[in-house]
């Protein structure tokens, strides 16, 4: 039985282990934390006793790669997937109002729900109307050069549907603004989401916390298989001879006994052990922020499972019945604010929309301050592929060439890219 080392246990590292160990290779995996999942997790908040996120993930049907790897560790059945596409927004006059799409045959199931979109004029619409019917048939390599915003003005849309429909989707999927994103990327994801097949578009939430749906399963299913999962142990090195690695060297043991290796861990930490001259580019990653809050609030009179904002610094507000959890993307501004700083800012802005008191029972600040990497211009064609210069080392990520944003969808793909070159070798 073939060895691999799997470096890294975030979502690209378990990914690659479920699928090698799957395929009757001996896995171990290596994470340098104390716990699997990388960005994307669980704790228990010990004030509340409540086990809460790191973030609120959402993922998207047109994530195939994500369901079919949540189907392999069986917990798929932790999923809330809608039927068809709502999205319930919160604006400043405390009025709620639906994107929905209706049971009406695709796409004329969204092309209803944007022409019955309530805060839009009729031009408004019929521009809006007519990019969408135009993106599955744009050649997207021809937006190189051009951020989101250039583009949308190009195509003609109004400032207010660019700020209360097109800002909220670019923001969300790419976490930086629109001025930074690429036109390019935004526009590959629009196809995706709008145009792949009628389930693509539908929205999922775990409906358990993310180590319950993401992280324990796999290990279990990497065990099941023969894997090993080592906690907290550090690669640290790499002996490379002959364009062959032969040991990685953790902060714990030195492992010779191996076929192969699966570097899984982020861009930045890489460069640690491989020297980038063996990747077959050699990029400049610049990373955006997260800001995630929990807010325990005495009585919970929201009905939905989430809301978004317009125009608001506020993004997304999770309804998770014991608690509130608010995002706000693109949340550089926000990491040196301090926590008090923090929690004024969102009550003031929170009461721009719903009624909530200052009196609140409790609240969780997270920063994810590298949370993903900015999808500019600059990196579209950068992004290193999943070979390396070194015959028995792959690379996974979620900045690994994927063509995707830094997604859990891009992470769980390059893992299973990653995990296939081995298998073919055999
Ligand atoms: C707050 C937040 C919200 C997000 N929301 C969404 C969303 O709604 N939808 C979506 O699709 N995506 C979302 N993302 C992005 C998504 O979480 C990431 O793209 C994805 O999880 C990246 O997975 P990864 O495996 O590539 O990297 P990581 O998750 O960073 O995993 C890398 C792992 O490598 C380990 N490691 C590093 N160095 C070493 C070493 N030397 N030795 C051993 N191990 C090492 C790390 O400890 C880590 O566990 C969000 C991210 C954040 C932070």
């Amino acid at each position: 039985m073939k060895r691999v080392l799997v470096i890294g246990g975030g979502l690209a590292g378990l990914s690659a282990a479920v699928y090698l160990s799957k395929n009757k290779f001996r896995v171990t995996l290596l994470e340098a934390s104390p716990k699997v999942g990388g960005r994307v997790y669980s704790f228990i908040d010990e004030k509340t006793n409540t086990e809460i996120d790191n973030g609120q993930h959402i993922l998207m049907g047109c994530y195939t790669d994500t369901l079919n790897f949540l189907r392999v560790i069986d917990a798929y059945k932790y999923l809330k997937i809608q039927k068809n596409l709502e999205v319930n927004y919160l604006s400043h006059e405390g009025i709620s109002f639906k994107l929905k799409a209706t049971q009406f045959p695709f796409p004329f199931n969204l092309l209803y729900a944007l022409f019955s979109f309530k805060r839009l004029d009729v031009n408004e619409k019929f521009s809006l109307i007519k990019l969408f019917l135009k993106i599955n048939f744009i050649e997207s390599e021809n937006l190189y050069g051009l951020n989101v915003i250039e583009w949308l003005k190009k195509e003609k849309q109004s400032d207010n549907s660019i700020k209360i429909f097109w800002e909220i989707i670019s923001i969300g999927a790419l976490n930086t603004s629109t001025e930074k994103a690429s036109a390019k990327i935004f526009c590959d994801i629009l196809k995706e989401i709008f145009w792949k097949d009628n389930t693509s578009f539908s929205i999922i939430v775990p409906a358990l916390p993310l180590s319950k749906v993401f992280c324990e399963p796999s290990i279990e299913s990497i065990k099941r298989n023969g894997g090993e999962v080592r906690l907290s142990e550090k690669v640290i090195g790499v002996e490379i001879e002959d364009m062959k690695i032969k040991k990685v060297i953790t902060d714990k043991n030195i492992y010779e006994d191996f076929d192969f290796v699966i570097s899984a861990v982020p861009y930045f930490a890489s460069e640690k052990f491989i020297d980038k001259k063996f990747l077959d580019k050699q990029p400049e990653f610049h990373y955006s922020s997260i800001l995630n809050i929990h807010l325990w609030i005495k009585q919970n009179f929201l009905s939905e499972d989430f809301y978004a904002f317009i125009d608001s610094e506020l993004h997304w507000l999770f309804n998770k019945k014991t608690h509130w959890n608010i995002v706000i993307s693109n949340a550089d501004k926000f990491m040196q604010m301090s926590k008090d700083e923090i929690i004024n800012f969102i009550l003031t802005e929170l009461k721009k929309f719903i009624p909530v008191s200052d009196d609140i029972l409790s609240y969780k600040i997270i920063k994810e301050k590298r949370a993903t990497f900015i999808p500019d211009n600059s990196i579209l064609n950068n992004r290193p592929s999943t070979e390396t210069k070194i015959k028995n080392i792959f690379i996974a990520g979620d900045w690994v060439d994927t063509k995707l944003p830094a997604t859990i969808e891009s992470a769980v793909r390059s893992g299973r890219l990653a995990a296939e070159k081995i298998v073919n070798q055999m």
